[in-house]
């Protein structure tokens, strides 16, 4: 059975003073759920470890937006694999849309990633989607399919069931635009198809939606049979919406 998920993304907010007083009211609103849901969140780098500390309290993920494909070395300003490992950090969100677009993350580099973080036992979160444009031009499949292809290639298809695939168009993050569930749902069930095409057992892989998720979409969004859970960006950020989401997730 694969697992379900709803994983938030902090991007670059909160300190670790917010982050912390987020973490707290997190763990308060969730103590109780018994859902088949598994939460996580990923702050920012600054706030991890003091994050981790409140690992103990309820079960929940944590993540880190980015790593290095590095265990060590000269790379000033980068944060290694290692690194997360060693506080304690559960998954990674690697080869996000605003990675590949600011800092022109290729799927080469993000397959180095991938592997990486795989090696130290972590979750890499593995973000595919199309542009707008692209979308509109009737490409999405051959992007999607190139991206899974190019940031896999360094992955044994025996371990791509390690990998939780977030299939998240690029015109639908942060705009309030959010895919239709059927079009979600086309898109993931492609992805699997690929990722049978790829040698791998995709019944095992868990392929999140990331767009626009909100307490008023989940719902339709994870009724579809190929959506097994969510990636969260803004609606993350507010305790009280990510333990909505979390709570009524189908
Ligand atoms: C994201 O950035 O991963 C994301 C899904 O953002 P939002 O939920 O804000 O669209």
């Amino acid at each position: 059975m694969r697992k379900k998920f709803v994983l938030g993304n902090w991007k670059m907010n909160k300190t670790v003073k917010e982050s912390i007083e987020a973490v707290n009211e997190l763990v308060e609103l969730l103590k109780d759920y018994e859902g088949e849901y598994i939460w996580g969140i990923a702050p920012p780098f600054t706030s991890l470890f003091a994050v981790s500390s409140s690992k103990g309290k309820v079960r929940f993920l944590l993540g880190a937006q980015n790593c290095h494909h590095e265990k060590t070395g000269p790379y000033t300003g980068e944060v290694s694999p290692l690194m997360l490992y060693d506080i304690g950090v559960d998954f990674v969100i690697l080869g996000h849309s605003e990675r590949r677009i600011h800092f022109g993350e290729t799927d080469a580099l993000i397959s180095r990633k991938v592997r990486a973080v795989l090696d130290f036992g972590m979750i890499p979160v593995l973000c595919v989607g199309e542009r707008l444009e692209e979308r509109e031009g009737g490409a999405t499949f051959e992007v999607v399919k190139a991206q899974l292809s190019g940031s896999l290639a360094l992955i044994e298809p025996n371990l791509i069931s390690s990998v939780v695939i977030a299939y998240e168009p690029i015109w639908a993050i942060g705009t309030g635009r959010t895919a239709t569930p059927k079009t979600a749902q086309e898109v993931h069930q492609f992805i699997r198809e690929t990722l049978v095409g790829m040698g791998a057992d995709a019944s095992e892989v868990s392929v999140i939606y990331g767009g626009s998720v909100k307490p008023d979409n989940i719902r339709e969004l994870t009724e579809m049979s190929d959506i097994d859970g969510v990636l969260v960006g803004g609606a993350s950020l507010k305790p009280e919406s990510f333990a909505n989401i979390i709570h009524f997730a189908k």
